[in-house]
């Protein structure tokens, strides 16, 4: 018989942590918290592969299912000397989903199950306290009625506020046992008339409505738009864990509280969390009371005045600081834990890898190899590439001035600026017209993380470190004030106010998420220090990394941040670029409008000096690092004078008359310039331009390795070629040149001319043009583009649907589709070789800051990626990882 069940507690487990993908990350750590004597409540996880069974099976549970959760329903009775169900010791559990990976609030839950109007009395005997029993009760009511039976929350609330109305009371907590029975005679009533049937009082009945849920929420909306947004299988499934509840609110003995073994916020090594006492764990995280601090160190730093757990219960703090130091040792990794305090015993309900910022996962693994716990290797293997990408970016200037609106919790860092906007659904129409907003809600709800991720900055007037909010903000990396309380939202009116000062939809505000200052305005920005736990950890990736990381960059500032951020030379100076600048672009229209050779002569002598100014400057920059450039490479239609003014510009300065000028670009004008006359196409039927490319760079070349004694060794790179016939014709070209310069500078420098593979026939045909080329650049961009026959510019109007359709797993143009268009690359990488075994190979499309995608260049063996400078330590990381785990 199949084993679906997994049973955990007394200090021991059928599960471990390396069952993660059967048990889910919950079901595993419980298990696994167990077996290394961390106190943990009895109970069991159903695995993921019922989740798979139910929902191929057409919402159906394996034969066998029902005995084996009876039967650990059985043990977690007899460890505890309770019974499910019992009038006198009734055991009271929780059912609750738990996937693979970690999707905070994302599915259902339901806690006190196994209470009805008989279980409710022993609860309350048993207790000593009526009012906790029967706030327990409608909890469950309220809850269950909500999760599994589909009655509306809101009606639950609409009770609660005429019970508390009659009752002339404003809090919950000021409502007695009696009124709280009444509370529940009334919902009885309410779930009947909702649904045309009782309440289930059957406890049996209960639970496995609950399991049914729990399966169930993997398919809700929420559920999927996250997997979505963090690329997470369907197929994987949710794991349901039936957990025996201990209280936090059975009184002052009682607590119940969230920790991180270190900051997760700085990645500091020192205990942080929130508690509340008397209270249950959704109280915490819900924002409802302020929680407090567990040590008087944090309670020091954050300005509270309410008493710490290290005063309030100093024994249980203790053992709390015991289990800390147990578990971060175990799973050499920040924890983020969950504990119960029921009459004096501590429960530890929950321990996961903690969610943290970038700045704190590159501290945490850089001081973890300093304390001996973690190798160099595992620290680099510690930080997600893509996320470093917050690190790199400005952060407020301090000397600037600024209007601080008001001052919340520092939730995430980093700073942001954008336009208010009060919802989430608001938050994505403007973002998809091209606006940078700020979401600002009282607080954020699971249903708003749409909204959360497309802003670039998240506020919220409620909540603590712990809330919605600040955690999923940590997680996507995106700047976070929180519960900035002296701002009052009106959601009605679409503003916010602090006193006197009113913020209406629309007013731009800036959030420091790493003071928790809100101001307003935007407010201007400086570069990042890249030095620190930063430059320890980027060494690191250094000494493990095999591939080289080049920069795509034409501009002197490109150039030097991507020599700030460590790229070793430039693989793309796109010079098409280079002549958008507005005193060269009419010499650029002048040449591309020309009627013969002698007029485009004319126009590129023009651009000449230009050209080789800017080499010049590249070339100095880069201090002998490879730069490769490409020349003239664009779709024809990108440079022609579209409006009268351009036309009449190009006129004057070509002697021409405007109708002329007219004439020409209509002529020019093509149907589908991405496939048109572009590329080494121009060089072949107008050789004139790349001949003075060509001059530019050598001349350049020439001059800086005089001035500064260093040779430069350029690599001069042809587009879009379709085989060996072009690049031979553009060769000869370069080379003629290359001889009357260096005749005339009376030296010789080395050069390369090499070729992108950016159509697939350039591919197919590498063995050949090997014979020529120096090397070989992948313009994965155009190849993506001309293997899938989908326009690079247009394909987003349908690839959204692609994706929810499953006919792409992700944007192509983004993650290298390593199917079809990395085979054309791996096939040309064998073929290249195979014709000359010194061939140089890299990647210069967007790809090649993509991690994924630099994982897989690493697999076939190329000497270099090219990204754009922002990318550079994100692809340095990536390639690291690779290699080590090529390694392995
Ligand atoms: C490419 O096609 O991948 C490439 C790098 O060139 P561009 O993006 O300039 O067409
Ligand atoms: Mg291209």
């Amino acid at each position: 018989m199949a084993k679906w069940v997994y049973t955990f507690g007394d200090g021991k487990a059928e599960g471990s942590a390396a069952m993660r993908n059967l048990l889910g990350g919950k079901g595993a750590n419980l298990a696994e918290m167990s077996r290394i004597g961390v106190p943990v409540p009895p109970g069991f996880t159903i695995s993921t592969e019922v989740c798979t069974h139910y929902y191929t099976n057409g919402n159906t549970y394996p034969e066998g299912l029902k005995e084996q959760v009876a039967a650990a329903l059985a043990g977690v009775e007899a460890a505890l000397g309770m019974r499910f169900g019992d009038p006198v010791n009734p055991l009271l559990v929780s059912v609750r989903s738990g996937a693979r990976a970690s999707m905070p609030g994302m599915m259902d839950t339901v806690l006190n199950l196994g209470l009805n109007d008989v279980t409710v009395e022993g609860l309350a005997k048993r207790a000593s306290d009526a009012r906790f029993a029967y706030d327990s009760y409608r909890r469950f009511i309220q809850m269950y009625s909500d999760v599994v039976l589909g009655v509306e929350h809101h009606l639950f609330e609409d009770v609660l506020e005429e019970v508390k109305r009659d009752a002339g009371v404003t809090q919950d907590t000021e409502l007695t046992a009696e009124n709280w029975k009444g509370v529940i005679q009334r919902y009885k009533a309410m779930v009947a008339a909702e649904l045309g049937k009782p309440f289930p009082q059957d406890v049996k009945e209960q639970i496995w409505g609950a399991i049914g849920a729990v399966f169930g929420s993997w398919m809700n909306q929420r559920a999927i738009t996250y997997r979505r947004l963090h690329g997470i299988p369907e197929s994987w499934g949710t794991a349901v864990t039936v957990q025996s509840m201990v209280f936090g609110n059975m009184g002052e003995d009682c607590a119940t509280g969230v920790a991180f073994t270190r900051d997760p916020s700085t990645g500091e090594n020192a205990f942080y969390g929130e508690y509340l006492v008397n209270a249950q764990g959704e109280d915490v995280v819900a924002g409802i009371r302020t929680p407090q601090h567990l040590t008087i160190n944090g309670k020091t730093r954050h300005g509270s005045d309410l008493p710490a757990m290290e005063e309030v219960m100093p024994s249980l703090f203790t053992e709390l600081v015991n289990i800390r130091n147990i578990l971060e040792m175990h799973y050499k990794d920040m924890q983020d834990m969950e504990f119960t305090i029921q009459q004096g015993k501590l429960w530890m309900l929950q321990t996961r890898n903690g969610k943290r910022t970038v700045a704190a996962s590159v501290k945490i693994a850089v001081d973890m190899v300093a304390e001996g716990v973690l190798t160099k290797e595992q620290a680099v293997m510690r930080v997600e590439p893509q996320q470093l990408d917050q690190l790199l970016h400005p952060t407020l200037d301090p000397k600037a001035p600024r209007t601080v609106l008001a001052k919340g919790l520092p939730a995430s860092p980093g700073a942001a600026s954008g336009r208010v906007v009060f919802t989430a659904a608001d938050a994505e129409t403007w973002a998809k017209n091209g606006e940078k907003v700020i979401l600002t809600r009282i607080e954020t709800s699971p249903e708003d993380i749409g909204g959360m991720h497309v802003s670039q900055g998240v506020l919220t007037t409620r909540g603590g470190m712990t809330s919605h909010a600040a955690v999923v903000a940590r997680g996507m990396g995106t700047p976070c004030v929180a519960g900035a309380g002296e701002i009052r939202i009106d959601y009605k009116a679409k503003q916010m106010r602090v006193r006197d000062t009113v913020v209406k939809e629309g007013d731009t505000i800036t959030l420091d998420g790493s003071t928790g200052e809100v101001m307003l305005g935007k407010v201007p920005t400086i570069r990042p220090e890249l030095t620190g736990d930063f430059g320890s950890l980027m060494g690191w990736v250094d000494e493990v990394r095999t591939m080289k990381v080049r920069a795509n960059a034409e501009t002197p500032l490109d150039a030097e941040t991507a020599r700030r951020f460590g790229a070793e030379g430039i693989g793309l100076c796109r010079t098409e670029h280079m002549f958008f600048d507005p005193a060269r672009i009419i010499s650029m229209r002048e040449m591309i409008l020309a009627r013969n050779e002698a007029g485009r002569r004319a126009a590129l002598a023009k651009l000449l000096p230009y050209q080789r100014k800017d080499f010049i400057d590249l070339f100095t920059i880069m201090k002998g690092l490879p730069v490769t450039v490409r020349l003239l490479d664009p779709p024809l239609h990108e440079f022609l004078p579209n409006t009268e003014a351009e036309q009449a510009e190009v006129a004057a300065a070509s002697g021409v008359d405007v109708g002329a000028v007219k004439a020409a670009v209509a002529a020019l004008h093509e149907t589908n310039p991405m496939l048109g006359h572009r590329g080494c196409r121009l060089g072949v039927t107008y050789p004139e331009i790349y001949e003075m490319q060509a001059r530019a760079i050598l001349e350049a070349a020439v001059e800086v390795s005089k001035t500064t004694g260093n040779a430069v060794v350029p690599e001069i790179m042809i587009p879009l070629v379709m085989g060996k016939i072009e690049l031979d014709m553009m060769k000869a070209v370069i080379d003629t040149v290359a001889k009357e310069v260096f005749a005339a500078a009376g030296m010789t420098l080395t050069y390369q001319v090499g070729t992108m593979i950016e159509l697939p026939r350039a591919a197919l045909r590498a063995a050949e043009i090997a014979e020529t080329a120096e090397f070989f650049s992948f313009g994965t961009n155009d190849l993506t583009q001309t293997t899938m026959g989908m326009s690079r510019d247009d394909a987003g109007n349908f690839l959204e649907i692609y994706r929810q359709k499953g006919v792409v797993e992700t944007d192509p143009f983004a993650t290298l589709d390593q199917e079809g268009v990395g085979e054309l690359i791996k096939l040309a990488v064998e073929r290249g070789r195979a014709t000359r075994p010194t061939i140089k190979l890299g990647i210069c499309g967007e790809h090649g800051g993509d991690p994924a995608s630099v994982a897989f260049c690493q697999s076939i063996g190329l000497d270099y990626v090219s990204c754009s400078p922002y990318r550079v330590p994100i692809a340095r990381l990536a390639a690291a990882q690779a290699a080590l785990k090529q390694a392995k």
